[in-house]
């Protein structure tokens, strides 16, 4: 096999349960007074996630301020809004508790403070920096993989345009994955950023940046997402699978971190950008379009996926999807999540503008006709 590559992704993982008991003695080794990021929602301290937490960092002397603020598909004024609370508090590290929206802006805020100036400079590639305060992740859902990982998808209000910011000082210099943190999901949440972490593992796996170790971990993740999924649907007691679903979203962030993603990411960051809708279904809306029109730039690669998602060949791929989006509730189009007829014509050219390189990663390279073809399919 001819391959040329390089991987380096040097995260460090404390996984298991009760694992987030003991963050008080990672994060010692980082800082005394925390900045803790948490969702708007409340459900971190309705779960009693808080408590736990604070509970370890006070038996290590470490005090903490709650920044409590984080909307899903995070706003680049949320992250301003903490950052400040971090400076003026002379916060030494920053603590995510939460989703991957809570990961992400932890993340911004991490860098902002210390970074001046404008996030989207950064996020354009203008500035290239490698400074942030240190970050522990600590994820209560299973979909993003952002505590494994060097994004931070942000939305700038202003513009609706949602992009990474990427810098190596965004990877966690701890992240604690906990199963027990992610069991009280309600299930439409599960299902949505499960589908979520599946895309990360297909779309690696069929990125033209593909390389054995992502192959490796999506072909491996994506089996154990067939064997997991309901199980842990049905059970939040059955530890295996729970595990098993933890494992698949963070390998899927540190399989995207390697290889990218691919258009279906490409074309659902302008949907949820625009709209505020849910990642993980408007990524259910899209593709089974999408993969119907890629398969013929890419038989082989279909098949293996369809083989491990439990198919035979390139055709049994869609037809599974969709049969697994109908029973995990995840059966939807753009205009159920919210998408105007109106809203299409900016949301092809942001995704030729913003999404690009993800739509240049997919096996078919769609032309602007296309991706509107699709958008109006998936309406
Ligand atoms: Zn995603």
């Amino acid at each position: 096999m001819m391959c040329d590559f390089s991987y380096h992704l040097p995260v460090h993982l404390e996984f298991g349960y009760g694992k987030v008991e003991k963050v008080g003695s990672f994060c010692i080794h980082y800082g005394k007074k925390v900045i803790l990021v948490t969702s708007k929602g409340g459900s971190a301290k309705r779960n009693g996630y808080i408590e736990k937490l604070t509970a370890s960092l006070y038996k290590e002397d470490i005090s903490f301020i709650l920044f409590d603020q984080v909307t899903a598909n995070p706003l680049l004024s949320t992250v301003y809004a903490g950052a400040a609370i971090a400076k003026e508090n002379k916060c030494d590290i920053v603590i995510a508790l939460g989703g991957g929206s809570t990961i992400d802006c932890a993340k911004g805020i991490a860098f902002a403070v210390c970074n001046d100036g404008d996030l989207t400079d950064y996020i354009k590639g203008h500035i290239q920096v490698e400074k942030a305060l240190p970050i522990i992740a600590i994820p209560t859902t299973c979909g993003t993989g952002s505590e494994g990982n060097t994004f931070a998808v942000l939305t700038d209000e202003n513009t609706h345009n949602k992009k990474a910011l990427c810098s190596s000082c965004l990877l966690p210099v701890v992240s604690i994955i906990d199963p027990q943190m992610m069991s009280s999901m309600p299930l439409s949440v599960f299902s949505a950023v499960a589908f979520d972490a599946l895309c990360h593992h297909m779309e690696s796996f069929l990125s033209s940046a593909c390389q054995p170790f992502v192959e490796m971990q999506a072909l491996y993740a994506i089996q154990l997402f067939r064997g997991n999924f309901f199980r842990a649907y049905v059970d939040t007691e059955d530890k295996n699978a729970w595990c098993a679903m933890s494992l698949i979203s963070i390998l899927g962030g540190m399989n995207i971190q390697m290889a990218g993603v691919t258009a279906p990411h490409g074309l659902e960051h302008p949907a949820s950008g625009l709209r505020n809708i849910v990642h993980g279904r408007g990524l259910a809306a899209l593709v089974p379009c999408i993969f119907e029109k890629s398969i013929s730039a890419a038989p082989h690669r279909f098949a293996d996926l369809a083989q491990a998602l439990g198919g035979k060949n390139e055709h049994d791929c869609v037809p599974i999807l969709k049969a697994f989006l109908a029973r995990a509730g995840l059966t939807t189009t753009l205009s159920h999540e919210g998408i105007f007829p109106s809203d299409l014509e900016w949301m092809v050219k942001n995704a030729l503008r913003i999404s690009r390189s993800s739509l240049l990663l997919h096996p078919k390279v769609f032309s602007k006709e296309e991706v509107k073809e699709i958008y109006m399919e998936c309406m």
